[in-house]
Parts: C-alpha cells; sequence; structure tokens
C-alpha cells in the first residue's frame, strides 16, 4: 500500500515515509491510494471463527505493506492488543464499547501503542533518532509521554495549552522525564496545533530533526483505531443472533477516532451510519446541516479533550471517504451536539437507571444515540456509543453521590504516585519563539 496526501496524488510514499513524516511535504494529511475491500467471506463468516489477532492482521496488514516484515507486524500487533476492549449493554440494544482500559485510560492509548512499536522498528532500522512532536489537548499528550517513554532511539516533545488542562493530565506529561519533554505554551489547543503544523513545513527545522507527529493525523495512530469496530461488530452479532443494523456514536473532537470507523465501513463493515457527539464546539453539527464550514472560537467543557473547533481529521472524511459529496455524506453521518448540562444529566441519569458510569465523553457519545431515537419511542438498531475515557479522570465534575461509586482502577494509583517534579518549560503562543528553542536545543 502507498500514500499521498489529499491534494497531490501524483507523489507516492510507503507507510514508513508516511508515518515519518507526519504530514506530507505540503503540509497535507496522508490517505492511503486505496481503500481495501475486505471479502464478504470474511465479514460473514471467518471473522467468526477467527481469534483478534488474526482478524487485525487481515485487516491492518495491507496498510502496511512492505515497510514492517509479516512477523513484526504481528509482533506490534500483539503488543497493542493487550489492552483489553469490553462491550458492556446497558438496556437493550445499547452497548458501551470500553476503550479506556490502556495504561492512561483513555482510548488514545491503543493508537499510541501501536505507533510507539512501528517507530521502534524504524528507529531501529535507520540507525538514528526519531523526534515526535505533538500538540495535546490533555488526553493525547498523556497517552504519548506513557507510549513513548524511554523508548531508545525516540525523543517526544509535547506541547500543551497552559488552562485547558487537568492537574492529572498535566503531571501525567511533566513528570516523567527522560526522553519526554514538556512544553507549556501560552494559547489553547489550536495554538499548540499550528505551531507544530508550522514546525514540520519547516526547512530548518527538518535539517535538524527526523521529525514526526503522534497526533492522531499520523496514519500509524489513526489506522489502527479501525480495529475496534471490527472486534466490537463481532461480538455483537455474536451476542444479538438477529440481523438488525449496526450503528456506532463516537464522541468526537479532531474527528481521528469516528474516521477509523468510516474506513471500516467503507473496506466492507456493515454499519448503517455514524453518529458523531461533540460538545458545544460544534463545527460538524453546524456544517452538515448547513453545508458550511465555519469554525469558531474553541469553548471550554468538561469533555475537555473534544475541545476542538477545527477538527484536524475531518478532511479525510470529506475529502477522501466522501469526495465533498454532501449527499452521499449525510446518508452515512449524523452530528449532534450537546453541552455540559446535558452530559452531567445523562450521567447522572444512567447511574441512576442503569448503575453504570459514564465519563463526560461517553456521556456525549450516549446522548448521541438517545437524541437520535428521540422520535421513535424505541433505539431501531444495535447501538453502540465508544467509551473514550474511564469515569475516574474526570471524578471532581461527577456529583457526589457518584463520585463515591466509581471504581478506581489499579492503573490509576500509578499516576497518583506520579510524585516527581514538575519539569516544563514555558513559552508564548508564538512559532519563532519555539524554532529558536527546538534549534538551540542540545
Ligand atoms: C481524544 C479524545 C476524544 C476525541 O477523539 P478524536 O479522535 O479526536 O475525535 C474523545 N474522548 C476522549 C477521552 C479523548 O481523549
Amino acid at each position: 500500500m502507498l500514500y499521498h496526501s489529499l491534494k497531490n496524488k501524483k507523489d507516492l510514499v510507503s507507510f514508513e515515509e508516511a508515518v515519518l513524516n507526519g504530514l506530507s511535504p505540503d503540509g497535507d494529511l496522508y490517505v492511503p491510494q486505496y481503500i481495501p475491500k475486505l471479502e464478504s467471506f470474511f465479514l460473514k463468516k471467518e471473522i467468526f471463527n477467527q481469534d483478534i489477532y488474526s482478524i487485525a492482521m487481515e485487516v491492518i496488514s495491507c496498510y502496511i505493506g512492505k515497510s514492517i516484515p509479516k512477523k513484526y507486524i504481528y509482533n506490534i500487533v500483539n503488543q497493542t492488543l493487550k489492552i483489553p476492549f469490553p462491550l458492556k449493554m446497558l438496556h437493550e440494544k445499547v452497548y458501551s464499547l470500553e476503550l479506556f482500559h490502556g495504561p492512561t485510560l483513555a482510548f488514545k492509548d491503543i493508537g499510541v501503542k501501536f505507533m510507539s512499536e512501528c517507530l521502534d522498528f524504524f528507529s531501529k532500522k535507520i540507525g538514528k533518532i526519531i523526534t515526535i512532536l505533538v500538540a495535546t489537548s490533555g488526553d493525547t499528550g498523556a497517552a504519548v509521554a506513557r507510549g513513548f517513554y524511554k523508548k531508545l532511539g525516540i525523543e517526544v516533545i509535547i506541547l500543551y495549552p497552559r488552562n485547558n488542562i487537568s492537574n492529572l493530565q498535566k503531571k501525567q506529561i511533566t513528570t516523567l522525564g527522560s526522553n519526554i519533554l514538556a512544553l507549556e505554551i501560552d494559547g489553547n489547543f489550536d495554538d499548540c496545533q499550528n505551531i507544530v503544523k508550522k514546525s514540520f513545513l519547516d526547512k530548518e527545522i527538518k535539517k535538524k530533526y527526523i521529525l514526526t507527529s503522534a497526533n492522531s493525523i499520523n496514519i500509524a495512530r489513526w489506522l489502527p483505531q479501525m480495529l475496534y469496530y471490527f472486534f466490537a461488530y463481532k461480538k455483537i452479532k455474536e451476542k444479538e443472533d438477529n440481523n438488525m443494523d449496526l450503528i456506532f456514536s463516537v464522541p468526537s473532537g479532531n474527528f481521528g477516532n469516528i474516521c477509523a470507523g468510516m474506513m471500516a465501513e467503507k473496506m466492507g463493515l456493515p454499519i448503517k451510519f455514524f453518529i458523531a457527539s461533540t460538545n458545544i464546539n460544534d463545527t460538524i453539527p453546524r456544517f452538515l446541516s448547513s453545508n458550511k464550514f465555519i469554525p469558531m472560537c474553541t469553548k471550554k467543557t468538561i469533555s475537555n479533550a473534544m475541545d476542538i473547533s477545527n477538527p484536524s481529521n475531518f478532511p479525510r472524511i470529506w475529502n477522501f471517504l466522501y469526495k465533498k459529496d454532501f449527499y452521499q455524506l449525510k446518508k452515512k453521518l449524523y452530528s449532534y451536539k450537546f453541552t455540559d448540562e446535558q452530559t452531567l444529566s445523562s450521567i447522572d441519569m444512567v447511574w441512576k437507571k442503569y448503575k453504570y458510569i459514564l465519563d463526560p465523553h461517553g456521556a456525549i457519545g450516549y446522548s448521541g444515540i438517545i437524541h437520535h431515537f428521540k422520535k421513535n419511542d424505541r433505539i431501531l438498531y444495535n447501538s453502540i456509543f465508544l467509551e473514550t475515557a474511564h469515569p475516574i479522570k474526570f471524578k471532581e465534575i461527577m456529583p457526589f453521590h457518584i463520585q463515591k461509586n466509581i471504581n478506581i482502577p489499579k492503573k490509576l494509583e500509578k499516576f497518583l504516585e506520579l510524585k516527581g517534579k514538575i519539569k516544563n518549560i514555558s513559552l508564548n503562543n508564538n512559532f519563532y519563539q519555539f524554532k529558536n528553542w527546538l534549534l538551540e536545543k542540545k
């Protein structure tokens, strides 16, 4: 499989180059040259007899091609799938796909793990240090810091916004040290993202560093996110012995997760449609009702991993998967926004009725399903929402009667023990200041 940028279909690169470049030389997103179609025999039959490792190989190895030998791909997949993906029924036809069982209790652990194993392979192969430059609204940074910590041959630089990050997230990013460098930027997530984007286009920076991004724009993070849509499909078909259609509601920020699901659908996975559920940063819900793409200022919410107004993966859905065909896209994608008040009221209602504790992101995913079927008195399809973070991470904003019922996972104790000093560097929201720092750094 080869990759090209959205704008320029002529310059083709391998999986390895696309991963190492992050963005294409013209500053654009990479997409695969074509979307491999899975055989219906695999989707209707084989998938039910295979284990998750074989399913993952079937889905992902064609995207890697010759960049990594098969047996190493199998290793990478194996390491990644150590994270479990339980599917829990909340009530009739509504399921939570729990993606928060990785080391930082958020779904980004999955893509990051896959990517860090790929880069480990590449840095050994080329025998050079690879520098990862990443902007974060909180969870990415934590997952990247953990996922790459002490990986030989990899240096990580994380940019995070000064005022829009929780204390726990800040600790996770700043206390590790070693090959993890934390930079606090006086701005919001989009400002951090802009600095990262400019760096990838800067000739002087690229001369000094083998620079890659670990944001969800990197194909090595984006593509493995397809896997759990396949696993969930398999599980639900095994549970529900019927032909009822399946839909997914995905709490969306940068739209990487949902874009991976939509790719899985294009590969043949039978999904009736998707719901992109957002907080009040609602560029996409407004786009789908007006066909006008107008990002506004980013607003702070309690689902802070989704405080994003210009979703960086959306062009992959719009330009690549749907070729700017608004009407085709509208058949497969619905999108609704929810306020903090609505989010908290879903958390409260679901706890009272079903004794299940949602985190604010999962609560928005769940709300998407309920909102969509509000006109009907029942849910019409098997409906899965992605529960992307463990509720313990948002304990402070939960009502007290829920707080005391959250099970504290063992892994969390590890973060809370993070006693190390906060080691960060503070910079203005200014690309040139960042660039000077980077070029002068040893
Ligand atoms: C990043 C994140 C999201 C949004 O995922 P995207 O792929 O950026 O749309 C949702 N929930 C949590 C907890 C996250 O960390």
